[in-house]
């Protein structure tokens, strides 16, 4: 009886030994670094898609392939781009930081359950605790302070940020300051190394202000989103003197796209709602953080969500065009190719990276005259992945994106004209106003529009298209594509169809 006593009490004891290792036997997490990040079947772009996961959800990760993650995912496992998340190695020295389990977890005025409540803490977010009384810890967290329960904590390992790829991309917290730039491209990438080789973290937009703690060989590590750091190019950037804190503003404002857009006291849907405005109303930037923006509110400082407003440049007059107007739509284009693509060649050795860059710009001058706001997904020869600009777009407030093309065919086929390529069937609209455009303007052969599946707008999740503008292949039809009177008028008919398809 005693000895089966014994054996109980050990077995017990060995058993909790065990539960107590399984639990502390951390593997390696990857935080994810945008929403819409599509989890595979395989490590390649070419797996099906099973599901989707979001910016700072926290996954485990069962095993590295190439640059590919599988993770514990709903129960199940799937796969994701390494270089959209950011890998955590879990080790066993705490740190003394702590972070929030749960999305939504109450900051208190005071340690209980009366306290009233100032805040939220959203899953992931990282606190120091500063003093406790009984369960509850008195914390900071984005200019709020307050008493939290601790059951709702836990105790951040002191993460090294992985090897590899995204290795600079984890703030110690401990950097200091050197000073501020402002973004002066339509759109920048935010790398994890200080070359065009880094990975792209994230893309910002042209006005945002942001801190950065390092400069080197021309390029500045910047602050981003929480505490996460990563590389821009200098070249694309002002620096921005000294003194501007707080009160300062940026050259732009934020029109609202919505009716009863919630204002909030800090950049997340944690923070409490401090006021709501609505559509049209504008309001001046301070900064950019992350995806939302710092604005001027009723004489005081607050956040909006980036993707429910159109950024405007302070000043900026539209004039509406006489024929009709796309006032209040945002278009986004698409060059096709650039930098180390440079698509087809032609006839004559025309690049197709350079056609759909020149077309792009005189296409935005166009739609800007008619009232439109214009993204672009690159600017200037550079490279950018087909997964960046399907990102970018389905995380702006585009009305419609349109991917320009300049097509090629073997040389003993002698093919010419104009096509328009859609992938979901939604958008044979939006592809067959656009395609009519185009024809009535050029003249150039109708070859029509039709079914195509291509990244950019198969992963869209805004209304969009794909233009083929003529074919550099065919020797006349390269002379006739090259020019800008030829890039004025298919700008032309685009404009047109977009005016049409909006009515
Ligand atoms: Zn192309």
């Amino acid at each position: 009886m005693k000895k089966g006593l014994f054996l109980i009490v050990f077995l017990l004891a060995a058993f909790s030994l065990m539960e107590a290792e399984g639990r502390t036997a951390h593997a390696d997490q990857a935080v994810i670094q945008v929403d819409y990040l599509n989890v595979r079947t395989g490590p390649d772009t070419s797996y099906n898609r099973i599901g989707q996961v979001h910016a700072n959800e926290t996954y485990t990760i069962v095993k590295k392939q190439n640059d590919w993650l599988k993770i514990n995912w709903n129960g199940k496992t799937g796969w994701v781009a390494e270089w959209l998340t950011t890998v955590k190695k879990e080790t066993s020295q705490a740190s003394g930081t702590y972070y929030s389990k749960y999305d939504y977890l109450r900051i208190r005025s005071s340690a209980g359950l009366n306290g009233k409540i100032k805040g939220y803490l959203m899953k992931n977010d990282v606190v120091t605790p500063q003093k406790s009384s009984g369960k509850w810890v008195y914390i900071q967290h984005g200019g709020i302070k307050g008493w939290v329960h601790g059951d709702y904590l836990a105790q951040k390992k002191s993460s090294n940020s992985s090897s590899g790829s995204s290795s600079s991309n984890e703030s110690s917290g401990s950097q200091s300051v050197i000073g501020k730039i402002k973004v002066d491209t339509p759109v920048l990438n935010v790398r994890s190394q200080n070359s065009t080789k880094g990975t792209i973290l994230t893309q910002i937009k042209k006005g945002g202000v942001y801190e950065y703690i390092n400069e080197k060989d021309r390029w500045y590590q910047i602050k981003w989103g929480n505490g996460r750091t990563g590389w821009v190019a200098g070249w694309l950037v002002d620096p921005v003197s000294g003194n501007s804190s707080s009160g300062t503003t940026t050259n732009t404002a934020v029109t609202l796209d919505y009716n009863y857009t919630n204002i909030r006291s800090g950049p997340s849907t944690g923070y409490k709602v401090v006021g709501r405005a609505h559509k049209g109303d504008q309001f001046d930037v301070i900064a950019e953080e992350g995806r939302w923006y710092k604005i001027k509110f009723n004489g005081m400082t607050a956040y909006v969500a980036g993707w429910i407003v159109t950024e405007t440049t302070k000043g900026a007059q539209h004039t509406s065009s006489s024929s009709g107007s796309l006032k209040g739509k945002t278009i986004m284009l698409d060059p096709g190719h650039g930098g180390r693509d440079s698509g087809a060649v032609g006839r004559a050795g025309s690049h197709e990276s350079d056609l759909t860059l020149s077309t792009a710009h005189i296409l935005k001058k166009q739609l800007e005259q008619a009232g439109a706001e214009v993204l672009m997904t690159r600017s200037s020869d550079e490279y950018v992945a087909l997964s960046a600009r399907t990102y970018y777009s389905n995380a702006s407030s585009a009305d419609a994106f349109i991917s320009l093309h300049y097509n090629s065919a073997p040389l003993y086929i002698a093919a010419t004209g104009l096509n328009t390529y859609y992938y979901h069937s939604k958008n044979k609209n939006l592809a067959s106003d656009l395609q009519a455009g185009m024809v009535q303007k050029t003249g150039l052969r109708d070859r029509g529009i039709k079914y195509g599946n291509f990244h950019v707008i198969r992963e869209n999740r805004k209304p969009s298209v794909l233009l083929e503008l003529g074919f550099i292949s065919d020797a006349r039809e390269e002379q006739t594509v090259r020019t800008s009177s030829y890039q004025e008028k298919v700008s032309q008919g685009v404009t047109q169809g977009l005016i049409q398809y909006f009515k």
